[in-house]
This record gives C-alpha cells, structure tokens and sequence, in this order.
C-alpha cells in the first residue's frame, strides 16, 4: 500500500468462508480469500481495514505506533472469593467504591458493541472473579451478540467452573482460562487462601465434559513455591490438552517484598523446555502476549508471559476497560480515560468510537516496568489497583 494513492484504494463487502462475518475490504489486494486475516501494512492502513457502523465507517482501532488493537480484556466485576498472596492477600476489599456499581448488562453490550465495530475479535472477561457476577452467563451471551467477537475468553479462579461451565458455553464462551499455581492441594490452598484445589480440578474436568477442546491454565511463577515444579506440571500436561501458561510475577504497589522474595524469570523456564526439545510456535495477530512451546511427546503446551522482557510490549494488541467503565491503555498505565457517561444509551455509540479512538493517540510505547513503574497496580493488588481495572494476561 506504501505509495499509493489513498484515493484510489476501493472498498469492497465481503463474506468470510464461515459464512458469518460480513466484512469491509480493500480491492487493492488480491489474497481476499485470506480476508478477515489480511491487513494492509504501512500509512493507509485504515483505510483498507475499515467496518461500517449504521452507514459510518468505523477505522480499525490503532495507536501512535502502528498497533492495531483486535483484543479487549474486559473486566466484569472487582469482587473476588479467593486471596491470592500476590493478588488480594486481605481479600476484596471495596475499596471506596460501595455507591458505584459495576458495569451493567447492557453497558457491557455497548461497550463491546463499540469496540466489535472497529476491530476487536477476541474479548477476555475477567475481574476480580468473573464467576461471582450472578448474569455472568448473560454478559457471556450479550458479548456474543456481535458477530464480528469470534472468541468469547474468561479467566477464572475455577471455583464456579464445575456447576456452571456446561452454560457459558451454550452462551457463546469459546476459550476457558483457569488460575492453578500449584499442583499440590496444600500448597494451592496457602497461596490462594481457599482450600477448593480438589473443585477447582473438577472444574477443569467439566470443561472438557462440556465441549472446550483446550483449556488454559494460568500459573504465576514463583521462585521456591513452583518454579522447582515444571516436572509436575509437564507430567499433568502429558495426555491433556492444556496450554499451561507461565506468567513472571508482577510487583504491585504494594506486593514489593512478595516481588524481591518470588520473582523469578521465567528465562529458567524456556531453557529447560528447550533444552528437553520444546519448540517455540508462530504467534496469532489476536493472541494474548505468551511465548507458547509444544513438543511432539505432549498433548499440553506450554507458554510463557514475561512481562519485563525487552520488546515485550512491540506485540501489544490489548485493551483493557475495568468494571468501572474505564478504558485502560496499558496496565502499567495510569488512571484511564472515562467511557461510563457513553454508555448510557445506544444513541451515544459514535460518540464512544470516537473517545476510544482519540484514547488510543495517548498509549505509551512501553509500560516502564524497568524503571519501578507499577502504573495502576499501584496501592493495593492488581486486580484492585488503582480502584478500577482489567488485567493484563486476565
Ligand atoms: N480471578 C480470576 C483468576 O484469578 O483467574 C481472574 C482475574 S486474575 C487478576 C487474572 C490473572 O492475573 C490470574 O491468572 C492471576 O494469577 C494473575 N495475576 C494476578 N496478580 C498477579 C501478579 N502480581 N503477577 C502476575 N500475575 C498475576
Ligand atoms: Fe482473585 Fe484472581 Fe486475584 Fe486470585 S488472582 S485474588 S482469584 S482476582
């Protein structure tokens, strides 16, 4: 596209191969048939990647440096049943918020109504706790209302999984997250404070009962509390198909001495698994931020999200709105910006593109962790940091 006139490039309806998503195209290249997957590189690219919206074109939303935003991790409530040392070591706590509620059904579909129109593929609902929303299963269904959202994702604590997982599915759920950071159902109940290892195992099992042919598991590496177990965790993954995702633990505001005593790089992890022959796989334009590794011997794979690794950031397809309502363009950002007062009616849907979009030209090219930074985790745990929030690897 470099080079061309902008005048000249054409826009074409199209219908992708499933038969579902109606889409925009440019007719200036000739791989339609790759089209949704296809994106023109370089000063145009908006215009070739445009959706209509009731007649308005909508551009792709893209930042300052050129990273177009296809994810949105989306969270849904504060509240959480779990403690998680690294997390909520006290428990949920509201946190001044008590005259605030959280995001409503319908603000939920407006919200993702918005982003869907201008290019978001994948929504993560997250929290806190997903699970502790008693509509959890209607904002699954509202999110799937838009066509244009090909991956419905939740990470959870699993503590709801078994009773209710069967449901989200039927809503529309199509990607399942779960928090495991040990094995050991001891070890499990003294990082998270709840002694549900056995229910939450159970869960995992209904998962794949209900349809899901992976399921993610989530586990915060620890130095001396699981980075020693990557043999345990391997055998577990041998004959199951899960994505057992390594997250490095992140400092919060006030997690310091947690970070100095457990953080441990997740470097130790890639090269035990290449030396014993795990390979590094291709990333998705849509997937989250993990180095994901398979070996022909597993049914499981391995990934790994090493957030203070250089260039971490080059990859960023993420945004984040909290439970509040606030669109948040980094975790490691400051405050967010306000999409609350436009989500009150349908009538405010180009209004809330535009915010979104103008919001976009103020993302940092990097979170600065390197330099102490902990953005809005800073005061308390992640998932209530800063009063409102979405996490990044949700
Ligand atoms: N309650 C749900 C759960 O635990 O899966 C969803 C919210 S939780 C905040 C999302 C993910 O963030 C979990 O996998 C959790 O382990 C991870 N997490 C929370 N605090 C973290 C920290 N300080 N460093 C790294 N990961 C963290
Ligand atoms: Fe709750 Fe998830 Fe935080 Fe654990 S990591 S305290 S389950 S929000």
């Amino acid at each position: 596209m470099r080079g061309r006139n902008r005048a000249t490039i054409r826009i074409n309806r199209v219908v992708h191969n499933d038969n579902r998503l109606p889409s925009l195209a440019c007719l200036s290249h000739n791989d339609m048939d790759a089209w949704p997957q296809h994106r023109c590189q370089g000063a145009e690219r908006n215009d070739c990647i445009s959706r209509i919206w009731k007649g308005v074109q909508v551009p792709q939303f893209t930042d300052a440096y050129a990273r177009s935003f296809y994810y949105l991790r989306l969270s849904v409530t504060d509240v959480c049943n779990f403690r998680c040392t690294y997390c909520l070591p006290d428990g949920y706590k509201p946190n001044g918020n008590h005259n605030k509620s959280f995001l409503s059904l319908d603000e939920i579909r407006r919200v993702t109504r918005a982003f869907a129109a201008a290019g978001t593929e994948k929504v993560r609902l997250t929290g806190g706790e997903p699970s502790m929303r008693r509509d959890f299963t209607d904002i699954i269904a509202a999110v799937r209302e838009n066509d244009a959202i090909r991956q419905i994702a939740v990470t959870t604590n699993g503590y709801r999984l078994a009773r209710d997982v069967r449901a989200w599915r039927d809503a529309g759920l199509t990607n399942i997250n779960v928090s495991v950071d040990s094995l050991d159902a001891r070890q499990f109940h003294a990082i998270t404070g709840q002694d549900k290892f056995a229910e939450v195992m159970a869960g995992i099992d209904a998962a794949f009962d209900a349809g899901f042919e992976k399921v993610k598991v989530n586990s915060v590496l620890m130095r001396d509390l699981n980075s020693h177990s990557l043999a345990t965790f391997l055998d577990w993954i041998r004959i199951r198909p899960i994505q057992l995702r390594f997250i490095e633990l992140m400092e919060t505001g006030e997690g310091g001495d947690l970070f100095r005593r457990h953080h441990i790089s997740g470097e130790v992890i890639r090269d035990q698994l290449i030396m014993q022959g795990w390979q590094l796989q291709p990333r998705g334009r849509s997937d989250g931020p993990a180095q994901v590794f398979r070996h022909p011997d597993y049914q499981g794979e391995v990934g790994l999200i090493m957030p203070y690794e250089k260039d971490f950031c080059a990859s960023c397809n993420r945004l984040r709105v909290s439970a509040m309502g606030n669109l948040h363009l980094c975790l490691f950002g400051d405050g967010g910006v306000s999409l609350r007062d436009l989500l009150a009616s349908d009538d405010q849907q180009g209004e809330l593109q535009a915010r979104i979009a103008h919001s976009l030209g103020q993302k940092k090219q990097t979170h600065f962790l390197h330099q102490g930074n902990t953005g809005m985790t800073h005061k308390t745990s992640l998932s209530l940091a800063a009063k409102h929030r979405s996490y990044s690897h949700g």
